[in-house]
């Protein structure tokens, strides 16, 4: 992983210098061979250069050079080729006259023309921008992961770049011309095969080329065997001066010129309107009708080009300027596909820090451009010395503005780019704040993983929570099944201490690979494991399940969010379960001893502030040690679960249960007297009697109940407002008393 890191940063930094030097060399020669230009175009004819286009009111024009002038005899020396051209040329100087000898519709001319003319900065910027461009997006891919089509595209787009900045254009320099030219060549059949195999695959690989896999290797074989073949033809015509190959380098351009490129482009632009049409999903559509719209200007050139030339008529000569404009369409529509229509994906951290940076950039340019606005408005006021305090005073500003206006402005970019980071922050905030508010750890366990497959459209989530008595962690809560409730895993897993030890979210997989038991309950191996820490303690898992139809890993911001919500999350949870452990008792789960008192004591309170009526009733297992003594305490424990929930079940949500001793039960209940309480006792005491309760081993177990009640409204000291909790409950225990003297499975209402 980190070898292929370095791999890419070597290749980035050996292109963009690569490009970077070429561009200078090429802009350092525009420059010097200004002086020795005659202002044509030559290209390579049968018998020695030929003009191809002449700059209007240049030297060449001057001389009266016409376009199709075949060039014989420069300065004194034979013209047989570029390479010869290139060698006499390198004798001109600026302003002496130089001869030539031309043949024009069959009869030879002399012309004199003198060399000369400023160096043309426009095409020379234009070309450094398209080589800039297409080296950008090069670049761009490779920050990209393991996608074909990506790095097809760093290959074309390198190419490109490398070949824009190609130094074609030095005079008399004949090794680098050589090498320019050769890999002019070359460069271009890569391009011709590259792109076809890249517009195969825009946006998705088609059913055709899957079935006939040979496709791509062709285009290959063409591509490559197109580029060799003119780079051979090229170096054996200029450098051995001897023809190797059955055709002429002249008649090998024209090929190129006239059909190659022209069926180049008609392929790729068919291609990616038949993908454009095809496509039914809109996204893919636009992603593959953005790269058309870039390709179709270029192909209407290539085609027009050849046409003209097929019909013998030379474009003039700005037409270079524009295809130079053309060629810069293709990078701009693939950052545009890229940045709006998400074509491969591209992290949204790149994306955001690429539009960050040219943003902040431009508050800079422009806060300078103010104040040298300013500067040269108030230059009457402030002079000499007093301008540097000017400027020093407005940097200080510019410190003390730079971060509140970056980030606001970067708040303004989240909204406005990217909309969809912005309302999953927003959901992930919003699923924050809801879930204290749920209470108890089921409900929020429950809530927490439905919302977050909804929201990061995942196939599956489960919540683990451990627990600090047993040191196991077991499910919560699941959604779509992804693991069974009742799995375990202890704490020390090695799995579960791995990630523990990351801190970090981190792929399924890298758990399973350590811990046989995550790999037994196998949730899905390309989800994401984020571990809930509190306080550096594991207090949970989250396991979230592969998102719906995507192969491709988590981005690095839906991690960093992820990271984010985990952080808040397992602070809820651990107050929650601290909360819940100091309230409720582990075994009923009803309010333990202290908790159900200190309610007792609000309602005691209330009702007598309101003069409202109050029963307790104090509700006891018969016999229980029997049921311990015959079939173990662990059956005792289930049946003294079961209970609790037919106590609890027969109440209101008003009413108050918790569990006061071993199998003792106090029940609170407000609003209601004497003689509802004795329905409400009666009534749960007839269900307890009517349930039979299966053991593990299945033998079925039965009990009853004692129950005794105490109402406020008969207690003693109540018109003085002095009744206490005690004296309830001393009262409730007399009954229950009675009702156990009395032959038990009773409720007692008073005490006779
Ligand atoms: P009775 O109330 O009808 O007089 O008889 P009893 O057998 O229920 O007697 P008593 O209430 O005095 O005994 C309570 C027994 O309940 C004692 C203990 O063995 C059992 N017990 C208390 N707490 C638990 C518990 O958490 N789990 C289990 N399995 N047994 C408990
Ligand atoms: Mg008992
Ligand atoms: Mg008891």
């Amino acid at each position: 992983m980190r070898a292929n890191k370095l791999s890419r940063a070597v290749l980035a930094w050996a292109i963009a210098l690569s490009v970077g030097s070429l561009l200078f060399v090429q802009g350092q020669e525009a420059v010097r061979s200004a002086g020795r230009r005659l202002g044509f175009l030559p290209v390579q004819g049968a018998r020695g250069v030929y003009v191809n286009a002449v700059y209007p009111g240049g030297p060449a024009d001057r001389g009266g050079l016409r376009a199709g002038d075949e060039i014989l005899v420069a300065g004194g020396r034979r013209v047989g080729g570029m390479l010869e051209y290139g060698e006499a040329a390198r004798r001109f100087e600026s302003g002496r006259p130089v001869l030539l000898q031309v043949a024009r519709a069959g009869r030879t001319l002399e012309v004199t023309v003198v060399p000369g003319i400023p160096p043309d900065w426009l095409p020379l910027l234009l070309n450094i921008l398209t080589a800039l461009g297409f080296l950008g997006v090069a670049l761009l891919a490779l920050t990209q992961g393991a996608d074909l089509r990506v790095g097809l595209l760093f290959a074309f787009c390198a190419a490109v770049a490398v070949e824009i900045a190609l130094p074609v254009n030095v005079i008399g320099r004949t090794v680098l011309l050589a090498l320019s030219f050769s890999g002019y060549y070359l460069l271009t059949g890569l391009q011709i095969a590259v792109e076809m195999h890249l517009t195969s695959l825009i946006p998705e690989r088609p059913g055709w080329l899957r079935r006939r896999p040979w496709i791509v290797p062709l285009y290959y074989v063409a591509g490559c065997g197109v580029g060799i073949l003119s780079c051979a033809t090229y170096l054996s015509e200029q450098i051995l001066s001897r023809p190797v190959f059955p055709w002429t380098l002249e008649q090998a351009e024209r090929l190129l010129q006239d059909a190659v490129f022209p069926l180049w482009s008609l392929a790729v632009t068919l291609l990616l309107g038949s993908q454009a049409l095809r496509q039914t999903e809109p996204r893919k559509r636009q992603q593959a009708g953005l790269v058309l719209a870039a390709t179709i200007p270029w192909m209407l050139f290539i085609v027009a080009t050849a046409a003209l030339d097929l019909a013998g008529h030379h474009l003039p000569v700005w037409t270079i300027t524009l295809e130079t404009l053309i060629l810069l369409c293709y990078p701009v529509a693939f950052f545009a596909a890229i940045f709006r229509y998400h074509l491969f994906d591209i992290e949204l951290a790149v994306r955001r820090g690429l539009i960050y940076t040219l943003l902040t950039s431009a508050l800079v340019l422009v806060f300078y451009a103010a104040l040298g606005a300013g500067g040269a408005v108030f230059s009457h006021w402030v002079e000499g010395r007093e301008s540097v305090w000017a400027v020093s005073a407005a940097t200080l500003l510019l410190g003390l503005l730079f971060s509140p206006l970056r980030r606001a402005l970067h708040r303004v970019i989240d909204r406005r780019f990217f909309p969809e980071r912005y309302a999953l922050r927003q959901q992930l905030i919003a699923l924050a704040g809801e879930l204290p508010a749920l209470g108890k750890l089921p409900r929020m366990g429950k809530h927490l993983v439905g919302r977050l497959t909804s929201i990061f459209h995942a196939r599956s989530a489960t919540l683990l929570i451990a627990n600090p008595e047993t040191g196991l962690l077991s499910v919560l809560s699941s959604m779509s099944g992804a693991m069974e409730t009742g799995v375990l895993f202890p704490l020390d897993d090695p799995g579960v201490e791995h990630l523990r030890w990351a801190g970090r979210p981190l792929p399924v997989g890298q758990l399973t690979f350590r811990s046989p038991a995550f790999a037994h309950h196998g949730p899905e191996p390309d989800g994401l494991a984020v571990p809930l820490l509190s306080q550096e303690r594991l207090i949970g898992i989250l396991i979230v399940g592969r998102k719906d139809g995507s192969r491709r890993s988590w981005p690095a911001e839906e991690l960093d969010l992820m990271s984010l919500l985990a952080h808040h999350v397992a602070t809820v949870f651990e107050n929650a379960r601290l909360f819940e452990s100091a309230t409720y008792e582990g075994l009923t789960g009803l309010l333990r001893r202290e908790a159900i008192l200190e309610q007792l004591d609000r309602e005691l309170e209330r009702a007598l502030r309101y003069g409202r009526p109050l029963t307790i009733a104090m509700a006891d297992l018969d016999h229980f040690k029997d049921v311990n003594d015959r079939h173990g305490h662990l059956a005792g424990d289930s049946l003294l679960r079961r209970m609790s929930q037919i106590l609890a079940g027969g109440l209101r949500s008003t009413d108050w249960i918790g569990r006061y001793g071993g199998e003792e039960f106090l029940l609170v209940l407000p609003e209601t007297g004497m003689e509802g309480a004795a329905a409400v006792a009666e009534k749960i005491r007839d269900r307890v009697q009517g349930t039979l309760v299966p053991l593990d081993d299945g033998t079925p177990v039965h009990i009853t109940v004692s129950i005794g009640l105490a109402a406020l409204e008969e207690a003693a000291g109540r018109a003085q407002g002095k009744v206490t909790a005690r004296d309830l409950i001393a009262a409730a225990d007399r009954s229950l008393y009675e009702a156990k003297n009395g032959g038990r499975n009773r409720v007692v209402a008073r005490v006779a």
